[in-house]
């Protein structure tokens, strides 16, 4: 039997829980999007929700929980940030449909 431990607090693992199930949420929410469109939306609920807007929640869901990661120092915003910037700077090389969108 291995003595391994990832060490991880079980407020750390509840925090990468709740941002795993909101990445899982924002798959289903693209993959509707793929089947059915940004317009379309569920005609067995009794809402005006399109699959637009259920996106737009989940990923301010993801922000809300990347947020509680940085609040309790599991990660460093400022490291986060770079890497976004970098990230844009990129220009996204390896796109094919995305002129005048990505920078
Ligand atoms: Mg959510």
């Amino acid at each position: 039997m291995s003595s391994f431990s990832n060490e991880l607090t079980e407020a750390q693992i509840e925090r990468l829980a709740i941002l795993s199930e909101e990445l899982g949420e924002v798959q289903q929410c693209i993959g509707k999007i793929f089947r059915h469109g940004y317009d379309s939306s569920n005609p067995t609920l009794d809402s005006n929700r399109n699959n637009r807007d259920d996106l737009e929640r989940e990923l301010g869901d993801i922000q809300a929980a990347m947020y509680l990661l940085v609040r309790a120092e599991d990660v460093n915003i400022v490291n986060v940030h770079d890497r976004s910037n970098k990230k844009q700077s990129e220009r996204w090389r390896w796109t094919h449909h995305q002129e005048g969108i990505a920078s």
